[in-house]
């Protein structure tokens, strides 16, 4: 990794590595199979999807940000959605899949999908397709944005492979369907264990375990008998459970009650864009979806398309994105330059964007960041 110009090693430390020891060892198998780095001069090799709508915009400034870090990646760059359907008659060309089974790393936009048409979302489709079960949203308080709540730090864990989105879906007889909510336990206490690993490498001290068993007592029912039975072997974690409608309304009332989030794919869906709205929005949330064999990293919003090509997109979201990226690799001095410039920026409060009572575009957002992380080359970090 170069940082200001001189080259320093990669940190391998396991600060902030999200993902549950089963899943780590897999990683290693990965490491091996894939033989990382495997690009041109040891860099990595990870698949970027620009994305539809605002995608290109916010994955061009995240990777200038994470490329200023000095993180030494090979892009293998590709098309999907929207655009890939336009050239090549697909969303999801083959292209795109073979290099995320060489890559197993992939940063992305936003894909369009288009509801009630033909396929179901390529999002999802990449989800299941490479086993990504967990999904992450760190929700994080800015200085200088402006919200109801100061001090709101959260993390939603989301299953990602199963519940309404298993995409089981008939029409029982004309005016009548049905969709089916697929859980298993074994997706159910892999999550549950995502979740808590995550809280203990993290310092965190409650897992918040969100569902409806009350009226779903087979499904979500099996969702918490899992995570209770997880809960008891991590005695130094608090362990809370929720009905979701109640806790939708702790989140706007309190947040502060709640540390790790857990839940099943519908809630999470919900619930985290609950939460991006508790901190500023879409726009400065990040996300990543972690499996046993890889990751995809993309920012919570979607293609944003009422201000795509603008030039006004928040970039911050799918910058945050690039940190966790950068944590993935075990870069996490680059990943800490990168928030430690994004909240410079925010708490300055000269250069934002217009979702954020600005009037920046998303190159001088982005320029900004970049020049807050030049700053920091010269002193120390200073962690908030
Ligand atoms: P999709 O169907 O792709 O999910 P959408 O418009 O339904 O698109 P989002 O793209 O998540 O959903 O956008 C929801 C709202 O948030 C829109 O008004 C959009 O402009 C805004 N938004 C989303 N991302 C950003 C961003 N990066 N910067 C500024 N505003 C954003």
């Amino acid at each position: 990794m170069r940082k200001g110009g001189t080259d320093i090693a990669l940190e391998d430390e396991k600060r902030r590595w999200p993902l549950c020891d089963a899943a780590e060892r897999s990683k290693s198998r990965l490491d091996r199979d894939a033989n990382r780095p495997n690009g041109r001069n040891g860099a990595t090799i990870v698949t970027l999807i620009p994305g539809d709508g605002v995608g290109p915009e916010v994955i061009g400034a995240a990777v200038t940000a994470l490329e200023a870090t000095g993180l030494h990646i090979q892009w293998d760059r590709q098309e999907a959605g929207a655009a890939s359907l336009k050239k090549v008659g697909t969303p999801v060309p083959d292209s795109l899949i073979r290099s995320l089974k060489r890559t197993h790393i992939a940063f992305k936009g936003p894909l369009e999908t288009r509801v009630g048409e033909g396929y179901r979302s390529i999002n999802v489709y990449l989800r299941k397709t490479f086993n990504l079960y967990a999904n992450l949203r760190p929700t994080l308080s800015f200085e200088g944005v402006q919200t109801p709540f100061r001090n709101v730090d959260l993390v939603v864990v989301r299953e990602n492979t199963e519940d309404l989105y298993a995409g089981i879906e008939h029409q029982v007889a004309p005016g009548i369907v049905e969709s089916v909510k697929v859980i298993t336990a074994r997706a159910s206490r892999r999550i549950a264990q995502f979740a808590f690993e995550y809280a203990r490498r993290n310092g965190r001290k409650l897992v918040t375990a969100i569902h409806k068993a009350n009226i779903m007592k087979l499904s979500d029912g099996l969702f918490l008998k899992c995570a209770r039975r997880v809960a008891q072997e991590y005695p130094d974690i608090r362990y809370e459970e929720q009905i979701v409608d109640a806790a939708c309304m702790r989140l706007v009332t309190n947040p502060a009650a709640f540390d790790v989030l857990l839940l099943e794919n519908l809630y999470g869906d919900i619930v985290s864009d609950l939460c991006a709205g508790l901190v500023g929005g879409l726009g400065v949330v990040p996300g990543a979806n972690y499996g046993q064999r890889g990751a995809i990293f993309e920012a919570v919003h979607g293609t944003a398309p009422d201000i795509a090509g603008k030039n006004i997109a928040n970039p911050v979201a799918a910058i945050l994105s690039s940190a966790m990226l950068a944590d993935y690799l075990g870069a996490h001095r680059g990943a800490d330059q990168i928030r430690v410039a994004v909240g410079e920026v925010l708490r300055a409060g000269r250069t934002l964007t217009p979702d954020l009572g600005g009037k920046a575009t998303t190159t001088e957002m982005t320029a900004a960041i970049l020049r807050a992380m030049a700053v920091q080359g010269e002193r120390p970090l200073a962690l908030a």
